[in-house]
């Protein structure tokens, strides 16, 4: 298995309405081998494996060799501005796939991938206006931080 040093949470940067196969289309459509993501969670709370936790997604460039990639589909509003547009049943299904990782991978950080901007002023973190994009459109890393590592058996 690869080293993994971080799990990035995105979303879809669509619609809530978007299809995992409209997705893939997109991917495709980028020229990309590899999805963009390991995992995608819908507006229900399905969860869709796009990609083993061995393979690389195409998430973010630069961290992919050592980072799992999961996705909430949506992101966009109904006119199109960035959102946090998750569901209950879509926050429940991405705390447990994020979860299911950290148990598996207990030294991984859970991070936005907004979080992986550049430190423009190098003052330790990435400030609002660092961010190259609002994905995944909330605090990701204050969120999780309370997900820790269980033994699993
Ligand atoms: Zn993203």
């Amino acid at each position: 298995m690869r080293n993994i040093e971080r799990i990035v949470v995105h979303c879809t940067a669509t619609q809530p309405t978007a299809t995992v196969g409209a997705l893939l289309n997109h991917f495709r459509s980028l020229g990309w081998c590899h999805p963009g993501y390991h995992r995608v969670v819908g507006p229900d709370g399905g969860v869709t494996t796009l990609l083993a936790d061995a393979g690389v997604a195409n998430g973010a460039r630069g961290f992919n060799a050592t980072s799992l990639h999961v996705a909430y589909i949506g992101g966009l509003d109904a006119d199109g501005h960035p959102a946090d547009t998750r569901t209950a049943a879509q926050r429940a299904a991405l705390a447990d796939v994020l979860q299911t990782w950290k148990n598996r991978y207990p030294r991984a950080r859970i991070v936005g991938h907004r979080d992986l901007s550049p430190d423009t002023n190098g003052n330790g973190r990435v400030d609002a206006w660092e961010r190259i994009k609002e994905c995944p459109c909330f605090e990701a890393a204050r969120e999780y931080a309370n997900i820790a590592a269980h033994a699993t058996h």
